[in-house]
Parts: structure tokens; C-alpha cells; sequence
């Protein structure tokens, strides 16, 4: 045998496209050659095979090697063919049996001992290779993060020559005992924490409800960090499937997560495009598909580079990123829910009784103005946050704590679902008719409103949505006038 073919994974986006190692071994002076868009980091596994094969005690053979990495129009990139790359020079060196690769796939990066090394991605690989119904032999490293995929069967090596004694059938490798992940549904923040602000907790819960933006706009240390960083715990737990997507996103990006929490990013405002919405050579997700599934917290809004905050307009209406590179277009999930933070001005206590703001009425309206009117106008909720009185600073009395109001949550979602099987974030204008209806006097306000308030399309549309959250949380078919003027409150304070 002088020619081998082995299965594995590149990694483009959140996808492990199929790859085939294919190795020829023919007479001629030693050298090694390899072909079909293979960037510099697999050209350099050249010397690391080199050097795990002699040291697991087999020959590198001195003749001439090709090999061929296809579909040659994928790029491929990473160390991650190593190990695909060492079995194809072994096997087509016939220094090992060539049997039964055909249902296999291999992944890995070697260490010049022989050593397997963990590679990241690796859930979208798993993934991949069981809709193929292919096994996977992976580094051990990896083997608890594929595991998570239920009915997933995991072959972990420590070692080229474990892979190369299973297959030779000498030693199996045994099936690695999948230990289930267990979904972490509990937070360490919760809003039993929170004192006093009742109506900035309620605009919270009206966002979880519906899947809403929200902007708090307060002095600093109001609570509205606090607040932003409770909304994960009152939204309801996540499924099985949505689990996986988001594990999926913190494999691909090599990021910590716990499994089973929805996730909460606060990027900070010096944040590039490029780490907010993804990209790069290589493209990786970036803040807002980290977010996915979960909460974007944006504090300090204004401090965010114009630029940077106007590419989240378009993610935010569509909820996925398209990324274009060259002839390729990659899409990344990005279903987050936005919640931002801005203080009054710049030093933060305009509008303040007992701090003097020192700001010039130019510079708190330069500072206001940098946030575009078109990303206004794709916030859901606006409320002022004010600062605690005394008398809720010494307040005792125990507040509701995030279980109980995410069990209303959970009611104002099914109602949601079963209705129109989808959030009222998302209701298009044609379901709005369908599914806001209001009563005559709802109707007057609605229109006297508009109005007064100057509501683009855009914003009239979205106090329809929250006045339908409104009404789901307090279990009512239609919407009443209190639901509307409770939504319209949360606009009006736009200044
Ligand atoms: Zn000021």
C-alpha cells in the first residue's frame, strides 16, 4: 500500500466541513510536499509529525510523500491535521494495517514527543461527524467537551501510538465514558439584591418577558450595572438544542462557559468593530454571537465608538452576522438581547438635586448625540434610573428574588409561543395587527400619542410590542389602557 486516505475536520465558522487527508508515498528523493490550500500553520505540522512519528517508534520513510488535503478550496488552517496527516504517512508507509478507516474520523495536534493536544471547535466537529455517522478519535483533552453531544460516541487517545495500536487492533481504545453535562439553570447574581429601584426592576421583566432592549440612563452608582447583570437569571432556562448552540459558539471561540446558563457579556467601550460583531483573517464570533441566546450589556454607551455601535443596528433587526471575506461569506448567530447603560452627561449628575452637574449644556448634548437616532430607535425601553433615597438604602424589607419573577417570565413565554410562536420582540407589522388588538380608548391614546411624541413607524410599532408584553405578564388576551400608557411612559423619557 502506498497510498492512504484519512477523514477529518477543518473549522470555517461555526461548520467542520469534511476534509480528506489523502497520502502517496512514492520512490524518489525524500521530501515532503503539501498541496491544496493549506496555510502556514499546517505547513509547519510538517516537522511536528516528523517528530511524533520517530518518537512513538515508527520510521519516517525516506521517499517521497504528497499529500493532498481536499476539497483544495477550503482553506485549512490550524494544527489540528496532525494527527490525520501522521496516520496517512503510517498507513501508506504500510508501517501499520490499513483497515476499517472508512466510518473513522481523527483530530488532533501532535507534540513533537507523540503527545495529542487539545484543538478548539471541537463541538462543532463532534457535531459534524455524527451527522456523517462517523466516529471520532480525539485527544483526550477534548473528550468531556464532545461528550456533551447526547448519543455521541467519544474515542479519547492520549498518544499517536494509542491511535495507532487501536487501529492495528492491538489495543482498542475504549468508548470514553460520557458523563452528561449538567446544566448549570443558577446564577450567582440575583435581583433579591437589588434595593428599591421598583420600576427600573419592572422594565426589566417586561424586557425578559418579551425579549426587549432596554436602556437605563442614570448617575453613576444607581444600580444599573446591577440590574443588567440580573436579567440572565430571570430569563427562562434554556433547551437541550439551545445549550449546544451556545457551547458550540464557546468551542469554536476556545472561551469559557458554563453549561446550561444563558450568557452575559458586558464587552467594554474601547471594543473594535471587529470584537463586537466578529471577523478577522480568520473570522471568529465575536461579542454580540457570544451573546447569542443571552444578554449584550452595553455600559456607558455614549463612550462606544459611533462606528462600532451603528454596525449593531443591522444584527440587531436580522439576529445573525454575515461576515464576507474574500469569495467567502460567513453567517454567525447573534440572538441577543441588548440591555445599555448611559449616565445623564458626561460627569454623570445632570439632572441630579444633590450633586451640581459641571457639564455645559453643549457638551451634555454633544454627549447624548453620539448615540445614532436610528439605535435609539431599535431600543425597546428607555427609563431613567434615579438615585436611591435614603430611606430605600435603609429599607429592609425583603424584595422578590429572581426565581419569582422568572416564573412570571416563563407564564408571559408560553403565552407568547402559544399565541404566535414566537417573542413579542419579534412580531412583525402584519402580526401586530392580528395580535395587538387594542380597545377604543387604547386606540385614542395610541393616536394622541403619536403625536405628541413625533413616534416614527418604528417606534410606534415597538409600544405596541411592549404594550403586548405588558399585557402577556399580567395575563390579559387584549390590551388595556393601562398596558399602552405603561409603554408609552417608557419611551417618553427619550430627550
Ligand atoms: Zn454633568
Amino acid at each position: 500500500m502506498s497510498f492512504a486516505k484519512i477523514f477529518t475536520r477543518g473549522l470555517l465558522g461555526l461548520h467542520a466541513p469534511l476534509i480528506e487527508v489523502e497520502v502517496h508515498v512514492s520512490q524518489g528523493l525524500p521530501s515532503l510536499t503539501i498541496v491544496g490550500l493549506a496555510e502556514a500553520a499546517v505547513r509547519e505540522s510538517k516537522d511536528r509529525v516528523r517528530s511524533a512519528i520517530i518518537n512513538s517508534g515508527f520510521q519516517f520513510p525516506t521517499k517521497r510523500l504528497t499529500i493532498n488535503l481536499a476539497p483544495a478550496d477550503l482553506p485549512k488552517d490550524g494544527s489540528r491535521l496532525d494527527l490525520p496527516i501522521a496516520l496517512g504517512i503510517l498507513i501508506a508507509s504500510g508501517q501499520i494495517p490499513e483497515n476499517a478507516t472508512d466510518n473513522l474520523e481523527f483530530i488532533g495536534e501532535l507534540a513533537l514527543d507523540g503527545q495529542l493536544r487539545s484543538v478548539t471547535g471541537i463541538l462543532s466537529i463532534a457535531i459534524a461527524c455524527q451527522q456523517s455517522g462517523h466516529q471520532l478519535i480525539l485527544p483526550k483533552q477534548n473528550a468531556q467537551e464532545a461528550s456533551q453531544l447526547p448519543q455521541f460516541e467519544v474515542f479519547a487517545a492520549q498518544h499517536l501510538k494509542d491511535v495507532c495500536e487501536h487501529l492495528s487492533k492491538q489495543q482498542p481504545i475504549p468508548q470514553y465514558q460520557v458523563q452528561m453535562p449538567i446544566a448549570v439553570d443558577q446564577y450567582q447574581c440575583d435581583l433579591a439584591d437589588v434595593k428599591g429601584q421598583l420600576r427600573p426592576r419592572r422594565a426589566l421583566e417586561i424586557a425578559a418577558a418579551g425579549g426587549h432592549s432596554l436602556l437605563f440612563k442614570g448617575p453613576p452608582g444607581t444600580g444599573k450595572t446591577l440590574l443588567a447583570s440580573r436579567l440572565a437569571s430571570i430569563l427562562p432556562p434554556l433547551n437541550m438544542q439551545e445549550n449546544l448552540e451556545v457551547a458550540r459558539i464557546y468551542s469554536v471561540a476556545n472561551t469559557v462557559h458554563t453549561f446550561g446558563q444563558r450568557p452575559f457579556r458586558a464587552p467594554h467601550h474601547t471594543a473594535s468593530a471587529i470584537a463586537l460583531v466578529g471577523g478577522g483573517s480568520h473570522p471568529k464570533p465575536g461579542e454580540i454571537t457570544l451573546a447569542h441566546l443571552g444578554v449584550l450589556f452595553l455600559d456607558e454607551l455614549p463612550e462606544f465608538d459611533r462606528k462600532v455601535l451603528e454596525v449593531l443596528r443591522q444584527p440587531l433587526e436580522s439576529k445573525e452576522i454575515v461576515i464576507s471575506r474574500a469569495s467567502r461569506q460567513m453567517t454567525f448567530p447573534a440572538n441577543f438581547q441588548l440591555i445599555a447603560a448611559m449616565n445623564p452627561c458626561p460627569c454623570g449628575y445632570a439632572f441630579n438635586q444633590d450633586v451640581r452637574c459641571q457639564c455645559s449644556a453643549d457638551a451634555i448634548k454633544r454627549y447624548q448625540n453620539r448615540i445614532s437616532g436610528p439605535l435609539l430607535d431599535r431600543i425597546d425601553l428607555h427609563l431613567d434610573v434615579p438615585p436611591l433615597q435614603a430611606t430605600e438604602l435603609q429599607d429592609t424589607t425583603p424584595v422578590e428574588n429572581s426565581q419569582t419573577v422568572r416564573e412570571r417570565v416563563i407564564q408571559a413565554y408560553q403565552r407568547q409561543i402559544q399565541r404566535q410562536n414566537c417573542l413579542n420582540h419579534a412580531l412583525s407589522p402584519k402580526q401586530l395587527e392580528q395580535y395587538v388588538v387594542l380597545d377604543p380608548q387604547a386606540q385614542k391614546i395610541i393616536e394622541m400619542a403619536q403625536q405628541r411624541l413625533n413616534l416614527s413607524a418604528r417606534a410606534y410599532h415597538r409600544v405596541l410590542r411592549v404594550a403586548r408584553s405588558i399585557a402577556d405578564l399580567s395575563e390579559h388576551s387584549e390590551i388595556q389602557t393601562q398596558h399602552l400608557t405603561e409603554a408609552l411612559s417608557y419611551r417618553a423619557q427619550q430627550n
